[in-house]
């Protein structure tokens, strides 16, 4: 029989020597333990001083928003939120942190200055994941300035092409008061959507009001432009509007030629406006199909295209409406392509 079972038959110091392995086993476990909570503990503290190096290791721990994602270089990480306009992709409100971890915020491309009132509790410089979450959670909840979104004054910055100009200095240097902001499919205090804006230069973008001061003020200056824009255009170009029922016998070169310019403009701005529906409705309403649908629909938009040219002038909806879908539909890479349902019915409708 083993001495194993064998009590009797058991060697010298046979006790002594199971006694101290056991008490070796139980302080390496001991050990053990203790090693695991010490690796944790590394593992959840952040480094001090914080450092980019660390936050390119764990940057991926930064929970985003929806509609935000991340891009990032080997010097600058940019937290971005992205709207969809048409098939255009514009970033409305950015987080960029820098390699020495200074951030920047970015709404509607333009710099938030770090000073505002509502980064006041954040540090100027990235000292914690946490400090990046926190930023990134204002920038998203943060209500937008409005700007100037009528109409008349939209119509007035745009005949000044896009920007109103203070002063030239003699180097030909231009100060600019406000310009037109182009669209970021932004939603106003109350929900609704602009698609263009007159922004003071001087907006601070960020405000619980809406629109901020700066473009509050400079709503009196938009409004007397306007006044005096309606009574010179009473006078003097009463006869050159698109609207003017004026006969052309009746009148000048100049006043021809300015009549003609105005024309040429309202209809650029008409096919803009509409250029501008069709996208967002192919976006909106647009869905995608199969692969062997999609050829379908793709040849027999090219062999009737030149029956729709014939039968619709060029600025009509349902011309526009086609070019792009066609256009979309030529594109190298279409697979992403969206059909909108009424393109779908018209292609049917004209090959059965
Ligand atoms: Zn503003």
């Amino acid at each position: 029989m083993p001495f194993r079972t064998n009590k009797w038959a058991r060697p010298k110091k046979y006790y002594r020597k199971l006694h101290e392995r056991k008490k070796l086993e139980k302080l390496s476990t001991e050990d053990g333990i203790i090693n695991h909570q010490n690796k944790e503990d590394v593992c959840i503290r952040e480094p001090e001083p914080f450092t980019f190096s660390y936050l390119k290791q764990h940057v991926n721990e930064v929970s985003l928003p929806l509609s935000w994602s991340l891009l990032s270089s080997c010097s600058e990480f940019r937290f971005s939120k992205v709207e969809f306009i048409g098939d255009v992709s514009k970033v409305s409100r950015c987080v960029m942190v820098a390699g020495n971890l200074t951030w920047r915020v970015l709404i509607h491309g333009r710099d938030v200055t770090s000073g505002h009132d509502i980064f006041e509790h954040v540090p100027q410089t990235i000292t914690a994941l946490s400090v990046i979450t926190q930023l990134i959670t204002l920038v998203n909840t943060c209500n937008i300035c409005m700007g100037n979104t009528d109409q008349a004054f939209i119509d007035l910055v745009q005949s000044r092409g896009g920007e109103i100009v203070k002063s030239v200095s003699f180097a030909g240097e231009k100060e600019v008061s406000a310009y037109i902001e182009e669209d970021y499919n932004a939603k106003a205090e109350d929900g609704t959507i602009y698609n263009s804006t007159i922004r003071s230069v001087d907006c601070i973008l960020i405000t619980d009001r809406k629109r901020c001061c700066k473009c509050s003020s400079y709503r009196s200056n938009l409004r007397s432009l306007s006044s005096r824009r309606k009574s010179q255009g009473k006078e003097q170009n009463m006869c050159t509007d698109t609207n003017s029922k004026a006969n052309f016998r009746y009148l000048d070169k100049t006043q021809l030629h300015a009549r003609a310019t105005n024309l040429q403009r309202e209809r650029s701005n008409v096919k803009k406006s509409l250029d501008r529906i069709v996208k967002r409705l192919i976006s909106t309403e647009g869905i995608s199909v199969e692969k062997p649908l999609q050829s379908d629909l793709k040849t027999i938009m090219e062999v009737h295209s030149k029956d729709v040219t014939k039968a619709y002038s060029e600025d009509s909806f349902q011309r526009l409406f086609w070019e792009e879908q066609l256009r979309h539909a030529k594109c190298a890479d279409s697979r992403q392509m969206r059909w909108h349902p009424t393109i779908i019915r018209w292609c049917l409708s004209l090959r059965y």
